[in-house]
Order: structure tokens, then sequence, then C-alpha cells
């Protein structure tokens, strides 16, 4: 409901339903969102945009986070395609 900001490329975006996971992506789930909110296993979280997850290793880390958000302040590599 309503829009959002990507935690690491700080696009808006919108989320269709709760919180749903990483290992869950690439999979037709009837979602229609545009961004996942990606939890860690030591309790924080975080709400991206599927162009970022689609840039993210397969175990990603917050440091991982951290790299999107200076990929995109330095290059705007990230694609919206
Ligand atoms: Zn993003």
């Amino acid at each position: 409901m309503g829009t959002d900001s990507c935690d690491g490329c700080g696009r808006p975006i919108s989320v269709a339903g709760g919180i749903a996971n990483i290992w869950t992506f690439g999979e037709d789930d009837g979602s229609d969102g545009t961004a996942m909110t990606l939890e860690f296993e030591d309790g924080s979280s975080h709400l991206l945009c599927y162009p970022c997850l689609g840039a993210l290793p397969d175990e990603p880390t917050a440091k991982d986070i951290e790299k999107l958000e200076r990929v995109d302040e330095e290059t705007s590599t990230l694609s919206l395609r």
C-alpha cells in the first residue's frame, strides 16, 4: 500500500504483499510488487527493488546492500529494464 523507496538505490517502489524473502525470488508467486523486503539473520531488513535484488549475489549480506547504494550513486548502472 502506497509507495516506499528502495534501500539500495532510492527509487520509489511499491510493495504488493508483506514480507517475502530472497529465496522465493525468481518464482512466480502471484505478487505484482516491484520490491521485496530482504531480511538478514541478524534481524536487519532492507526494502529493495527488483533491479537491486537482481544485482545481489546468491547469499547477500548487509555489505552488499551498501554496495548497491554506492553503485547507483556513482555510476547508476542498475537498469530498470
Ligand atoms: Zn533499488
